[in-house]
C-alpha cells in the first residue's frame, strides 16, 4: 500500500517539475511563467499537452522536437525526474503533513535555483523572499505555540535564535571567502548570489549545522572542478547545486547532527 503512496507522490513530483523546466527556462529570459503555453524555442509551435507529460513525452519523442526534430535538452526530463524524486524522499522523512509542504517549497526552490545557476551562472535573489517569508511564519507558529506540536515536525524545528544565526554565519561565511577570493586571487571566487542562497539555507538549518554544508558543498566543488570544469577550462563552477544538495543531505540527517551538540 505504501508503494501507492510513493508512486503518487512521484507523479505528483513529476507535474511539479514540469512546471519546474518552465520557470527555469523563462526568469532568466524574464519572461511571464503563465503564458504563452509552452512552445518549441526553434520552430516556435506550441507543445500539445500530449507531448508535454512529463518523462513520457521526453521517451516517446527520443528527446526531439515532433515538428522540427531539433533535439530537446536533458535538462527537462533530468529536473522532472530529480523533482519526483525530491517529494518522495521528503515523503519518506517526514510523511504528509504541513512540515512536508514547507520543505518541498523549501527545496524545490533551491532546485529551480541550482539548474538556473547551471544554465545561466546567474541568480534572482528575488525567487527566495518568498520561501524566506514562509519559512519565518511556519516556525512563528511553532514557537508561539500557535498550532498544535505535532502538526508540525518539531524534530526539524529550530528556535529563532538558531535560525537567525544561522542565517548570519550563511551569509558572512560566504562574503568572507568571497570577499578574499577577490583580494587574494584577484577573481570574483563566490557569485553575489551564493551568499544569499547560503544564508536562506543557514536560516533553515541553523547554526551550527550550516557548517557541515559548507563541507558538503566544498567537497562536491571541488570534484567537479576536478572532474569536469578543469578539463572545459571555466573557472566559474555553479556553487548553488552543491550548496543545495548539501543543504539535503543535512536535512536528512538532522536529527543525528544536531544531537552531536
Ligand atoms: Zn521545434
Amino acid at each position: 500500500m505504501i508503494f501507492y503512496y510513493y508512486f503518487i507522490i512521484f507523479i505528483f513530483g513529476l507535474v511539479f517539475g514540469s512546471f519546474f523546466n518552465v520557470l527555469i527556462y523563462r526568469i532568466p529570459e524574464k519572461k511571464s511563467i503563465v503564458f504563452p503555453s509552452s512552445f518549441c524555442p526553434v520552430c516556435k509551435k506550441s507543445i500539445k499537452w500530449y507531448d508535454n507529460i512529463p518523462l513520457i513525452s521526453y521517451i516517446l519523442l527520443k528527446g526531439r522536437c515532433r515538428y522540427c526534430k531539433t533535439k530537446i535538452s536533458m535538462i527537462y526530463p533530468v529536473v522532472e525526474f530529480l523533482t519526483g524524486i525530491l517529494f518522495v524522499t521528503i515523503f519518506m522523512k517526514i510523511g504528509l503533513n504541513l512540515a512536508s509542504v514547507i520543505y518541498i517549497f523549501i527545496f524545490s526552490t533551491l532546485l529551480v535555483n541550482s539548474f538556473i545557476d547551471i544554465k545561466t551562472k546567474n541568480l534572482y535573489v528575488k525567487i527566495f523572499i518568498l520561501p524566506t517569508i514562509i519559512y519565518l511564519i511556519y516556525n512563528s507558529l511553532f514557537y508561539f505555540k500557535i498550532v498544535e506540536e505535532n502538526f508540525i515536525l518539531k524534530e526539524t524545528l529550530l528556535n529563532f535564535r538558531e535560525s537567525i544565526i544561522g542565517f548570519l554565519v550563511g551569509g558572512l561565511f560566504l562574503f568572507a571567502v568571497r570577499f578574499l577570493s577577490n583580494k587574494i586571487m584577484k577573481r570574483e571566487g563566490m557569485g553575489e548570489g551564493d551568499i544569499y542562497v547560503s544564508a536562506f539555507i543557514g536560516l533553515f538549518l541553523g547554526y551550527p549545522l550550516i557548517f557541515y554544508v559548507f563541507i558538503i558543498a566544498g567537497i562536491l566543488g571541488i570534484v567537479s572542478y576536478l572532474l569536469y570544469y578543469k578539463k572545459i577550462k571555466d573557472p566559474f563552477i555553479p556553487f548553488v547545486p552543491f550548496l543545495s544538495l548539501g543543504s539535503l543531505t543535512v536535512f536528512f540527517i538532522f536529527e543525528i547532527l544536531r544531537g552531536l551538540y
